[in-house]
Order: C-alpha cells, then structure tokens, then sequence
C-alpha cells in the first residue's frame, strides 16, 4: 500500500510517497514558490534527483505536478495514481474541534476552517493542501493527521489559565501544545526501548521551534507550548514564556500595535533577538565561541529553561524514567545536552559525557544513571503516513 504525505504551507507542499509493506519512503520532494511561479523538486529513491520550473498558480496545481512526478517513467515510482491509497495531511492545530486522525468529510473540513484563528498562518495553508489533493486525487482518501492531537489527554490543570472562564471557553483559550506528532513518535520509540508501557518520559523536542512535554504511560500530561507556539522555552525567534506584562508595556513605550505585537514575538525575539546575531544556533554558538556575551547568555538561557522543564516535569509524574532528545538542536548539538543535564546527579540523570559527542549515539546515559537519556531522530512523516493506512484499514485510532 502507497500512502501520499502532505505538508502544505502558504507557498511550498512537501510531500513523502511511503511504501506502507516496508514502512520506507519511496520518493520525496517540494513544491515551492506556489502562486509565484512554481518550482518541482523530486527524488526516487534510487533515482537521480530532479529540479523542474512548473507553473503553480495554485497548490491544485502543485498537487499536479508532483502526482506527474510520482507516476513520470524516468523519474517517478508507481504506474498511476489509483497506486496511491489515501493522502495523511499534516496539520499543525486542530484546536478543541479536531482532536485525533480523522477522515475528510465537509464536516471535518468546517471543523478545520474554525482553527483559523488559533493557527492562523498554518490553517489557511493546510485547508489549500487538501482541497488541492481532492480536487487533482477526488476517490482517493484525505486523512488528516493533528499536531495537538496528542496533547489532549492533558489535565485541566495542565492545560487551563488562569483568565475570566467565560472568556477562556468563549474564544478556545487554553494550551494546546504543538510538534504533538513528533513527541508521541519518540515517545512511543523510547517505551519501546525501555519495555515499560507505563514508564515517565520527557521528551525535549529542540529546534527551530522547540517544545517539551511529559508522558506518562505513553499519554501527554503536560506540555510547554501554549495556545500557540509561542509559550515555553526560548527558540529561533520565539521569545518562549515571558511575563505577560512585558507585551503592553512595549506596545505602549514603542508604539508597536496589536496586529504587530504578535508577528514581532514570533519574528524577532528568541535566539535572535537576545543575542542579535541570528535564530540559527549554529550562528550564535559561532558566535559566542567569539566572545560574544550576548550569544553565550542565548544558550545558557536554553540550557537553564530545559533543565528547570525537566524538573518541573519530573515532579509532575512523580518520577522520571527517561529523557528523550529530538529534532535539529536535540539530535546535533551535543553541548546543549551536555549543559541542560549537568549537575542533576540528585534527579538520578547522569550523562556520559563520551557516548553523548558521538554524532547518531542513541542511549547517552551513564551505566550508573538512574535515568536514561536518548537521542532519538524524530519521523512525524511516519507516524502520519501509519494513521493514514490504519484510518483508510478501519482501525480505531
Ligand atoms: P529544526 O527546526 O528541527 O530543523 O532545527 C533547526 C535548529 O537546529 C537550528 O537552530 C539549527 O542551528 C540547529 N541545528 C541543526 N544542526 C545542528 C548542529 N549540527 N549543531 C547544532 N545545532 C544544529
């Protein structure tokens, strides 16, 4: 069985092609400049990678070239689209309406159309993703695949604020969490290593966006980003949590309005605006091996922010069996893990400092810790195409 994954953004569609009998991707690629002008990226496994300019006025028309691609006889991989058994679309939230894998129906696609407000530069995006599959692919089925899915068996206490309950309920205000996919996938890989069904993870997902949350016996009990991903620890150019009372203060004192306020907490904060050099931690590290104070202090600042999550976390659970590492800085840097896990010999983690500089090195614990620590390189692609097949199979998600 072929499943198609999509993930459709305002003016690129990245797409995987998966094998469902070997669970490996056969063919991957990009769609880009989408309503500009169009460019194609495509690889077969085994094939010689391929760029074309495609007119893409639409994401319809994206979602056409890349089937062209996939069943192409030089550079494609299946005979014609009917090999093709469902599309998993990626989406980033699903807010209180979407809350597990679901099949597209209008109801589903209404339901979908309402996250507007709580994603807004992801829903719109998504919603052209899918209509553009239905219409190239109209009998083959859409899954929809939900960031925040997996976060909702958080408790009222983890995922409520503290705001009139009115308002909360009115608007759909309460932590949603994000990058849910890619912390059930390490989460579920780490249980399997550890053989315990019921065992306390933390699983810190570091990258350009970042995000950290707990999981008990393989269920989300708490989680650091918010109604957006703007809460938690600091990224790119996401400040993470700040005092709320930071935010009218600069919008007062600078001038800034409210419909900036948002896109400059997004845009230019973070790793960036701390340290004023970039939202790469490659750049600031660089930097800071310079002696630049205000890099340094950017990564101190992570470092200090996972650390206080994971004890946070570990209180929450009443316990902690492993912390898990994923996504770019998680998987790569192997100073940040060295320093957001230092002096927590009292918790039971204890690194080892060797296994841990060994780029691809999974288990980095110490033979004595109490705790053990992965690396595990997420695959959100994975888990998607999986529901995909096991929704379009019949089975219960
Ligand atoms: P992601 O959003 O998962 O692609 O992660 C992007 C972040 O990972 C950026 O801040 C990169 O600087 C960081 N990153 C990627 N590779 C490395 C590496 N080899 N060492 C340190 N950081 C890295």
């Amino acid at each position: 069985m072929f499943i198609l994954v999509v993930n459709a953004g305002s003016s690129s569609l990245k797409y995987q092609l998966f094998d469902m009998d070997t669970r490996e991707v056969v063919a991957k690629g990009l769609c880009e400049r989408i309503g500009i002008d169009g460019k194609l990226t495509h690889n077969t496994v085994g094939k010689e990678k391929v760029q074309k300019d495609i007119p893409m006025p639409t994401h319809a028309q994206a979602v056409s070239a890349l089937v062209e691609s996939l069943t192409d006889k030089e550079i494609g991989c299946i005979e014609d689209m009917s090999a093709i058994s469902a599309v998993g679309h990626r989406i980033v939230h699903g807010g209180p309406w979407l809350i597990k894998s679901v099949l597209v129906d209008d109801k589903v696609l209404a339901d979908l159309e309402k996250c507007r407000d709580l994603a807004p530069l992801h829903t719109g995006p998504h919603l052209l993703g899918i209509r553009g599959c239905m219409e190239v692919m109209p009998s083959t089925p859409q899954v929809l695949v939900i960031d925040t899915a997996f976060h909702q068996t958080m408790p009222p206490e983890a995922y409520t604020y503290a705001i009139p309950y009115e308002l909360a309920q009115k608007y759909a205000i309460r932590r949603y969490g994000a990058h849910g996919t890619s912390h059930r996938y390490v989460s579920g890989k780490a249980i399997e290593y550890l053989g315990d069904p019921n065992a306390k993870i933390v699983t810190c997902h570091l990258g350009n966006g970042s995000s950290i949350s707990a999981v008990n016996a393989g269920k989300c009990v708490d989680t650091s980003m918010g109604l957006t991903p703007l809460e938690g620890v600091i990224m790119g150019s996401r400040c993470g949590s700040i005092d709320p009372a930071i935010v009218p203060l600069l919008m007062l004192r600078e001038g800034i309005p409210a419909d900036k306020m948002g896109a400059w907490l997004n845009k230019q904060c973070g790793f960036l605006g701390l340290s004023g050099v970039s939202s790469d931690l490659r750049d600031v590290r660089a930097a800071a091996a310079q002696g630049n104070g205000r890099a340094k202090l950017a990564i101190d600042l992570l470092a200090y922010q996972i650390k206080k999550y994971v004890g946070a976390y570990a209180a929450a659970m009443n316990g902690l069996d492993c912390v898990v590492f994923t996504a770019g800085i998680g998987e790569n840097d192997s100073e940040m893990r060295a320093l957001a896990l230092k002096d927590m010999e009292y918790f039971g983690i204890k690194l080892d400092e060797e296994k841990n500089r060994v780029r691809g090195c999974f288990e980095i614990h110490a033979d004595d810790s109490k705790v053990k620590i992965l690396v595990i390189p997420t695959n959100e692609e994975l888990v998607i195409a999986s529901d995909t097949m096991d929704i379009v199979s019949g089975k219960e998600i």
